[in-house]
């Protein structure tokens, strides 16, 4: 059975749409908010994700996800096993290979779904492989940008001269009729000082695969990224590049907390967080991936302790554990009940419900490593960021957060390129987190940029035409 929508002025059968992401939490949310978004559209959506997962987390909330969508159809992708040269590194980046020398056994997924689909959305970084594909069945593919149009600019850069970076420079210029600003070099990401870095490598090639793609779905908005968005533009439509379709914020996923989550713990924090004043309490949280160090995370209790401010702290210091750390034996024993004592702050140790978080009336402050999905919604929520980017993308979003007045960015904090020696002391940021939490002027600045992300997404908003758009596009194959 086909459903009809109205885009705009014509009416069209909506569109079956294939969603395969990549590995990881912060390139599956994504995915699981655009399918809610493509949902609200009235499209069909087929979502194929890689088995197995890399981390429980993953399949907990793809679970959860198509409990609360049943009707989202779902398939697996069973990846090819590992090759034995390939088991130690970052496991993020070997699964991304892995990944891509499973793709070929899309092939006879995709062309018996049923009915059958309009186009397929996909990771940059199965462009290469997924494209000739594509092309051969053809189906449109489009690409779900995991990051901030900011970083593309980086990544074509990178991508037209991958031995162009270095860590003697002291920043990375874009071409100037593009007119967006210099980027100091301790924002690039290390693995790109070097061409034969796996992520490099994977960048570049899926980069130069780009022109198989339609367009670039980018979770970002004008309110956000506009002068970016409207340079990279203009430049790619010139040099026959796909464009850049700024579609977000992408919406909210109304699902069940995901099985592993400990609902009491769940519980208890949110009792706390309803019972706070408004804006009064600051969230921490440094995304689902990359571990802190623990001397830093230490310092930083120090630090919530020494600003007086209200905190809600989700802590993490393992890369890929299924086990919450223990808050105690993590934050030694100096840190006393002021910090763990549920009097002025709460520190929990898993996942957490960030979307429910950031949507709190208590919350005046986000203290943020700017993965690019916490900043989007930080943005949406119009909740003010401190800028505490740890590596990847990280930098360059944390840019994007001070540039656009959603945030403060203290550069000297971040680790980047190896400029800073130990972690940064409690007193620093205990001071830093007292006067973030009181700037009026920030707050209502990002409050500001929240109206206009809902302005974005809403009948006759820049996402909400470039979306409707985009599936026009799809809709027209027979
Ligand atoms: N997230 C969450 N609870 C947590 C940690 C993360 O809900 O305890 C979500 C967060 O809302 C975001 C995603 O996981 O949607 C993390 O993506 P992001 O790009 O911010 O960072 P990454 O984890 O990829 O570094
Ligand atoms: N976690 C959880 N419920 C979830 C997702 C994660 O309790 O729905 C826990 C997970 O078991 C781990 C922590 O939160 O202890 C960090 O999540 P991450 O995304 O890093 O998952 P992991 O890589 O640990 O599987």
């Amino acid at each position: 059975m086909t459903t009809s929508h109205d885009y705009g002025a014509e009416s069209f059968t909506a569109p079956h749409i294939a969603l395969f992401p990549n590995a990881g939490m912060g390139h599956l949310m994504p995915y699981l908010r655009l399918a809610t978004t493509l949902l609200g559209h009235r499209c069909r959506v087929t979502l194929i994700t890689p088995s197995p997962t890399l981390t429980a987390a993953e399949s907990a909330v793809t679970a959860s996800f198509l409990l609360s969508y049943p009707e989202v159809s779902h398939h697996e992708l069973r990846l090819i096993p590992d090759d034995d040269n390939t088991t130690s590194g970052n496991p993020y980046f070997l699964r991304f290979g892995r990944i891509a020398r499973s793709i070929y056994l899309i092939r006879p997924l995709l062309s018996s779904v049923s009915p059958p689909l309009s186009a397929v959305v996909s990771d940059l970084l199965a462009a290469s492989q997924a494209g000739p594909i594509l092309a051969d069945l053809g189906l449109p593919l489009y690409i779900l940008w995991t990051s901030s149009a900011k970083f593309t600019a980086l990544v074509d850069n990178l991508s037209s001269d991958p031995s162009r970076f270095n860590s003697s420079l002291s920043q990375v210029d874009f071409p100037a009729d593009l007119g967006i600003p210099p980027l100091p070099i301790e924002s690039v990401p290390p693995p790109f000082f070097s061409p034969d870095h796996i992520l490099t490598h994977m960048l570049v090639t899926n980069a130069r695969a780009l022109h198989l793609a339609k367009g670039i779905l980018i979770n970002t908005f004008e309110g956000l990224e506009h002068e970016t968005l409207k340079a990279l533009n203009h430049s790619r439509i010139e040099n026959g590049m796909p464009p850049l379709l700024a579609i977000g914020p992408l919406e909210l996923c109304r699902m069940e907390p995901p099985k592993t989550t400990t609902p009491a713990q769940a519980g208890d924090f949110k009792r706390w967080l309803d019972c706070q004043p408004a804006d009064s309490v600051v969230y921490v949280c440094f995304g689902s991936k990359d571990p802190i160090e623990v001397a830093q995370i230490q310092e930083l209790g120090k630090g919530l302790m020494m600003s007086g401010v209200r905190f809600l702290w989700a802590v993490k210091s393992r890369e890929l554990s299924d086990k919450a750390d223990g808050v105690r034996e993590l934050l030694g024993d100096s840190i006393g009940e002021d910090l763990v004592g549920r009097r002025r702050g709460m520190v929990v140790s898993g996942w957490v419900d960030q979307d429910e978080i950031l949507g709190s009336p208590a919350v005046g402050g986000f203290v943020s490593h700017c993965g690019w999905n916490s900043v989007a919604e930080a943005a949406a929520a119009g909740v003010p960021v401190l800028a505490w980017p740890q590596n990847g993308d990280q930098g360059v979003n944390a840019h994007v957060v001070e540039e656009s007045g959603l945030g403060i960015f203290p550069k000297n904090w971040a680790i980047g390129n190896g400029h800073r020696n130990g972690p940064v002391k409690g007193e620093e940021i205990g001071e830093k987190i007292r006067d973030f939490m009181k700037n009026e002027g920030l707050r209502a600045r990002a409050r500001r940029i929240g109206e206009a992300a809902e302005v974005a997404v809403g009948v006759g908003g820049s996402s909400h035409a470039t979306l409707t758009g985009v599936l026009r596009e799809m809709a027209r194959r027979p």
